[in-house]
């Protein structure tokens, strides 16, 4: 009861006012998509086209980098007809928003926050968000909670990223997140005996969700389910996980050992909230707010069905566009809809960032998938990861257990060979434990190769943003 009443309070009266003091308008923008969610294709597509031409015209009038590049072009955005009229634009990159960081400011912007990805690849991303893309992309969050019987003011653990980095502006957030009842554990730091007492500190708070990298939570779950500790009967309703690939293998263990249904999300600070599942399975797109183009290697616009990179242009951005900003993941979209009848767009399939792939001698691009099997496969190996350094030459790290024999080292070179090319050099590295990213998150496979032109960035939720 007590929780239920304080619940009610934290989702219809702290945090709305906490979002009206920053001047954020998030309140009505979520009940506007709790709506716009359940209206037909047809009807969402309308809203999307009708909010790309005010960008694009925007763009073309305050921002001096885009109007330079349509005077250039000769684009007119009050010719713009479809979103496929976005075609005739060029991509944006990371390195365009590195030379032109200043011109791709709107000249009447007001409260823009600087804001950068970790980059764990060493080359950060720096760019600015205005007030209302955060309005949009909280919404938007706050929008796909609900949509799993939970409200943002539910007890909550989050498994993220190590609070030593955290900069004034997080210790704010996280005196907010006491508040509004969020329990922060670091993902940084992953030992047995941290992991032991995180356990206890879940089984201590019984949250009703818990958010967090799925390699984490899994990991966290494998060690509870290992020493019998038993999480399946906190009254845990939802996992969300982000900001990784989320692998079958992973979804599994949550849900066996925590007793409920994982959700995935999908989205980045720089890319915004563009995808995020409901209970009936589907990725859906946050459409009112997102055009997600699937294209080649040519950078051709692909149809559903077809898997390429994720491109994507974020109609809220208007302080700082967006426009057709390429995210280096890899993804499919569904034309089949929905079974729980929301008409937002699906994302069927999010293959991961392309540094989730591998690429053999011969020049095949492998899925990071086919080298993880042959080391889940080996009993004795605890924890592993992949680091592909070039195409001759890949290092794998393995935490071994005391029964690894030097024919289960032959089976891993021998596997990766077989897949990578029979002249490759395979060194396999024993080590006490696999280090986390600088991020704090873990990565089964890092490759160093083909993946110049993305570079590899955090992509979690830029609504939650913790
Ligand atoms: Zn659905």
């Amino acid at each position: 009861m007590m929780t239920d009443l304080y619940t009610r309070f934290v989702a219809n009266v702290l945090f709305p006012l906490q979002e009206k003091v920053k001047h954020h308008d998030t309140v009505r923008v979520r009940r506007e998509m709790e709506s716009s969610q359940w209206w037909s294709r047809e009807r969402i597509d309308a809203l999307q086209l009708e909010r790309l031409k005010r960008l694009l015209r925007d763009a073309g009038s305050h921002v001096p980098y885009y109007r330079e590049l349509f005077a250039g072009l000769g684009f007119n955005p009050e010719g713009v007809r479809s979103v496929e009229d976005l075609q005739g634009l060029p991509f944006l990159t990371k390195a365009i928003i590195r030379e032109h960081s200043d011109e791709m400011r709107a000249d009447d912007a007001v409260g823009l926050a600087r804001m950068n990805t970790g980059g764990s690849s060493g080359e950060p991303l720096i760019f600015f968000i205005g007030t209302e893309r955060v309005t949009h992309d909280v919404a938007a969050k706050w929008r796909a909670t609900r949509w799993w019987d939970v409200d943002i003011g539910d007890r909550e653990v989050v498994v993220w990223g190590s609070p030593i980095e955290l900069g004034t502006q997080d210790k704010v957030r996280m005196l907010r997140d006491r508040i509004m009842r969020t329990e922060l554990l670091s993902a940084f730091e992953m030992s047995d005996a941290r992991v032991d007492e995180f356990i206890a500190r879940i089984r201590a708070a019984r949250p009703k969700m818990l958010f967090g990298y799925p390699s984490a939570i899994s990991h966290i779950a494998a060690r509870a389910e290992k020493h019998d500790v038993r999480v399946d009967d906190l009254g845990v309703k939802v996992v969300f996980v982000t900001s990784e690939r989320l692998y079958d293998h992973q979804r599994e263990t949550i849900e066996r050992v925590f007793g409920c249904p994982v959700a995935n999300g999908y989205g980045g600070r720089d890319a915004g909230f563009i995808a995020h599942q409901c209970p009936a399975g589907s990725m859906h797109i946050t459409a009112e707010d997102i055009v997600v183009e699937i294209v080649d290697p040519e950078g051709r616009v692909l149809p559903a069905g077809e898997s390429g990179e994720i491109v994507v242009t974020h109609l809220a951005s208007r302080g700082y566009p967006f426009i057709r900003y390429r995210t280096g993941d890899i993804g499919v979209i569904s034309d089949v809809p929905c079974a729980c009848g929301r008409g937002l767009p699906v994302l069927s399939e999010i293959q991961g960032r392309s540094t989730d792939f591998v690429v053999a001698m011969d020049g095949t691009v492998l899925h990071g998938l086919s080298l993880i099997y042959i080391l889940r496969d080996i009993p004795a190996v605890k924890a592993f990861k992949v680091i592909q350094e070039s195409v001759e030459h890949t290092r794998v790290q393995i935490v071994a257990g005391a029964d690894f024999s030097s024919q289960d080292e032959d089976q891993i070179v021998g596997g990766l060979r077989r897949r990578l090319g029979a002249a490759v050099r395979v060194d396999v590295d024993r080590v006490e434990r696999i280090p986390a990213e600088r991020s704090g998150k873990f990565r089964y496979i890092v490759s160093h190769v083909g993946s110049g032109a993305h570079g590899h960035q955090e992509r979690g939720c830029a609504a939650a943003d913790r």
